[in-house]
């Protein structure tokens, strides 16, 4: 059990980086834990809708894949066996649905949110295209500033990705981004969301918990 002095500093934390968002123009609200947050957004989307997202484990550690579907949503994402053609035309039906779920790999202190991906569909869909961007982080995405996000992305997010993904890249091995040219990578773009965008809209829903990676 988590010492409660510690949630409490966690939780003014969180409330900071909100604040620090919605002065950059982003919609943020925060929860005290998994089920709570996870309840706000099945409301926020209701039923009927398309919802695309891709393979972040903080959507799927809330269960929110499995819940929306029961809401009668239609989930849009890439599977493995899809060809080339098919994750292509998949990835554009998400860039074009209803809501968009994600979360970013860093949130700075002052509400700057930074992704890094291998392929850039999520990419894009983060910044442009979906009717509402829903953007999932929990406490330990927080980071100071933009050089620790960074460092957080490429030491922490990558590394553990890379594992779960069974990639065969340096990083696997030495605890450490090697900055590698391995055909594998999956760090090749980087994506920030600086301020608001006048055509998008966003919700940076904030978890005082340790969610994903
Ligand atoms: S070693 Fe390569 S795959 Fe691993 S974190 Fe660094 S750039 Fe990404």
């Amino acid at each position: 059990m988590e010492d409660a002095n510690k949630r409490t500093f966690k939780l003014k934390l969180l409330e900071n980086t909100a604040e620090a968002l919605k002065k950059n123009g982003f919609g943020a609200i925060v929860f005290q834990d998994a089920p709570a947050a996870a309840s706000y957004v099945l409301k926020l989307i209701g039923s009927g809708k398309k919802v695309g997202m891709g393979g972040s484990m903080t959507v799927q550690g809330l269960g929110l894949p499995e819940d929306l579907k029961k809401a009668d949503n239609e989930i849009i994402t890439h599977t493995p066996e899809m060809s080339p053609q098919e994750r292509r035309q998949t990835w554009l039906k998400a860039q074009a649905a209803d809501f968009y779920l994600a979360s970013p790999q860093a949130i700075t202190a002052r509400g700057e949110m930074i992704f890094v991906d291998g392929l850039g569909n999520r990419a894009s869909s983060v910044v442009f295209g979906p009717g509402k961007v829903v953007l999932l982080a929990g406490v330990n995405k927080l980071v100071k500033d933009l050089d620790e996000g960074m460092w957080r992305m490429r030491n922490v997010a990558a590394i553990a990705n890379n594992i779960r993904l069974k990639r065969n890249n340096p990083c696997v091995k030495t605890g450490k981004c090697e900055d590698c040219s391995s055909p594998e990578r999956i760090c090749n773009t980087v994506t920030m969301l600086w301020k608001k965008t006048r055509p998008t809209e966003y919700e940076v829903v904030l978890i005082n918990e340790e969610l994903g990676y």
